[in-house]
């Protein structure tokens, strides 16, 4: 059951929860698809857009639907492809009222419209769920590697974590009001997603997350679908943190995601306009690029090139 509206098992059903009206009055709801198995399994939720310009979940969430077939499914999947549904038609990461929706979990039923929204999404789809796949892709001028961010600390995260074999898998503290700490502190795990750069479709990030999702369900024996794609083990980072611009103006990348780095490697160049003044700037311990700025005008201190490294002590930071 999922805002009052049952799904039989063997069965889908998109099911439209009414969020809030629009100055317009016209109503806007948060799309859910429930996939109930016919056989008893683990429920999993999959939400996307919680930043309404992270496209690329969208297409993921699409994908594994279509390959998903309640008959042959062990449990329930629950998938809200837009969370926040006033981005999105913005096309952009936030909400009206310039709130990240994703440092206001776990929200509150009369509090800001951020906060509204974040509860309606806890009471109706995490809470109940065993595990939560949330798909994130980089902010706008950002590119990142397919990757999952998760707490490697905890076993119950570990074993889909790795499942998944996504190119790389970084162990992550959960930030202050994001939808993972909420779960974390209702004691379900849950791995974040990162792929691709927003507004964009990425094919490459779209069939890791698809994949991936795919194979975390054969772990948990929801069922076997979709045709099994071999994928080498995910590079285990501890840990990972920006290399940043020294001077103003315009960067060359001279390294692509995907990349190792020694320690070192330069990664690129910032020079002035007709290229004079030129200044690399590299790579201060080795690591594997997860992370780059695709926008090629820079200031000082910008963070150009995103690196997760192996042996890292401590958290992954953002940018
Ligand atoms: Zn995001």
């Amino acid at each position: 059951v999922v805002a009052d509206v049952p799904v039989t098992p063997g069965t889908r059903r998109r099911i439209d929860v009414p969020v809030a009206r629009l100055p317009t009055g016209t109503w806007l709801h948060l799309p859910v698809a429930v996939l109930h198995g016919l056989r008893p399994g683990p429920r999993v939720w999959l939400s996307a857009g919680i930043h309404g310009d992270e496209l690329n979940g969208i297409e993921i969430i699409r994908r594994v639907q279509q390959t998903v077939e309640p008959a042959a499914l062990s449990g329930t999947v629950v998938a809200v492809p837009i969370v926040n549904v006033f981005g999105l038609i913005q096309q952009t990461r936030y909400l009206p009222d310039r709130r990240d929706l994703n440092r206001s979990f776990p929200g509150a039923p009369r509090g800001s419209l951020a906060a509204r929204l974040a509860d309606l999404l806890m009471r109706e789809v995490v809470r109940g769920s065993d595990l939560g796949i949330d798909l994130h892709t980089g902010s706008q001028g950002r590119r990142n590697l397919p990757h999952i961010r998760a707490d490697l600390s905890d076993e119950r995260t570990l074993g889909p974590a790795r499942a998944f074999r996504a190119p790389a898998l970084v162990h992550a503290r959960t930030r202050d009001g994001s939808l993972r700490e909420a779960a974390a502190q209702a004691g379900i795990p849950v791995l974040l997603f990162e792929g691709g750069e927003a507004l964009h479709f990425d094919e490459e990030a779209i069939e890791a997350g698809t994949q991936g999702i795919l194979r975390v369900m054969r772990l948990l024996r929801m069922g076997r679908f979709g045709k099994r794609r071999k994928a080498a083990d995910s590079f285990e980072a501890r840990g990972s943190f920006w290399v940043r611009a020294t001077r103003g103006g315009v960067c060359r990348l001279g390294v692509g995601l995907g990349e190792r780095v020694e320690a070192g490697r330069e990664l690129g160049v910032i020079a002035d306009a007709f290229g004079d003044d030129a200044r690399g700037f590299r790579a201060p311990r080795p690591g594997l690029v997860i992370g780059i700025n695709t926008n090629p005008l820079v200031n000082r201190g910008d963070a150009v090139v995103h690196l997760a490294e192996a042996d890292a002590t401590g958290a992954a930071g953002g940018p």
